[in-house]
């Protein structure tokens, strides 16, 4: 999977397969901005502060946070750099029209040490899970080979604990999103900060297949052939908040989507762009933020989760 996403990202525009949620609503990246900038005060005003966004997409969230930023909180206007963390050249293209001031960096190892915040939406889910098979008495890993599943027996070392695995369930691990979220920490307890994910699984990890593609906003299989879809995994959140607190850092959440949404204000800002507007573009903004916040749509299973230094105070939407 992850070779496949790696040539999906830089040979396509992602966005034609998949919406989300800064593409639904320009106050979804007010309301981020925002929370960076009060959290920015709450961290005690580091100047300067490094921005950082992990897969900014077409750079839609970053531009909505920064012109957001800029008219009620100038300080930290003026306080942040702008660093992306991207690898699609593509992307990046797209990004440095939306956000022409930012620095890219192809990991996070190159954005330079120091106070950070940094956000990443809907990134952790796409990057490449491995998964387990329950086998009998032991496992295997599951493999695509010429558009087939292949398992190939594995030690049970290699797969993580879940009780209550049987025959044929399959467990799943996303290694390069915990060392990200691993780095992430060791960062904010080095140099102090606070990281803000937002993406789509449970609360607890589960068993089960989450592995998903999308062509063209539609379900396709999985085995098509690779880097013509969009592949994505649940973030197993509760396995992340135990690598994150393993490093020494403070975790905060996860809450549902909707519910921190809704707190932060995202339907006062709504209804106050509304404003001076048509009826129809008026219903239409609202119809894109009832889409972020109602549980049958993006709500419920859209998480939000903190990682900040140790004993950092409380974060908004988080407390
Ligand atoms: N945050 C954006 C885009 C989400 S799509 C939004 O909400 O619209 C995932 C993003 O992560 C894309 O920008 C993709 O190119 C980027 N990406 C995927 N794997 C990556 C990796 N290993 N390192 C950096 N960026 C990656």
């Amino acid at each position: 999977m992850g070779r496949a996403n790696a040539i999906y990202y830089s040979m396509h525009d992602p966005f034609a397969d998949f919406t989300t949620s800064p593409e639904i609503s320009q106050v979804f990246g007010e309301i981020i901005g925002l929370w960076a900038a009060v959290s920015w005060q709450v961290l005690g005003r580091p100047d300067p502060v490094s921005l950082v966004e992990a897969g900014p997409g077409r750079g839609t969230l970053m531009a909505d946070a920064l012109r957001a930023v800029r008219r009620v909180m100038s300080d930290f206007s003026a306080a942040l750099q702008v660093h992306l963390v991207e690898t699609s050249p593509r992307l990046r293209a797209a990004q440095a029209v939306r956000v022409p001031e930012a620095t890219w960096h192809d990991s996070l190892a190159s954005v330079p040490t120091g106070p950070m915040i940094l956000l990443a939406n809907e990134f952790l889910d796409a990057l490449p899970i491995r998964q387990f098979v329950r086998r009998g008495a032991g496992w295997t890993e599951r493999f695509v080979v010429d558009g087939e599943w292949v398992e190939l027996a594995v030690d049970a070392a290699e797969v993580p604990p879940r009780r209550a695995a049987s025959e044929g369930d399959v467990v799943e691990v996303n290694e390069p999103a915990r060392a990200f979220v691993g780095a992430v920490a060791e960062r904010v307890v080095r140099d102090a900060g606070v990281a803000l994910f937002l993406d789509y699984g449970p609360e607890r990890s589960a068993v089960g297949d989450s592995l998903q593609a999308l062509a063209r906003k539609r379900p396709v299989d999985p085995l098509v052939q690779a880097g013509s879809a969009d592949l994505t995994a649940h973030v197993d959140f509760a396995d992340l908040a135990a690598v994150a607190r393993g490093a020494g850092a403070d975790v905060r959440g996860p809450v549902a989507q909707g519910p921190f949404l809704a707190a932060l204000g995202l339907f006062q800002r709504t209804e106050r762009l509304a404003q001076g507007r048509t009826a129809a573009e008026a219903a239409a903004l609202m119809e894109a933020a009832r889409r972020l916040a109602e549980p049958a749509a993006m709500g419920h299973l859209f998480k939000v989760m903190a990682v900040c230094s140790p004993s950092c105070p409380p974060l908004p939407g988080l407390a």
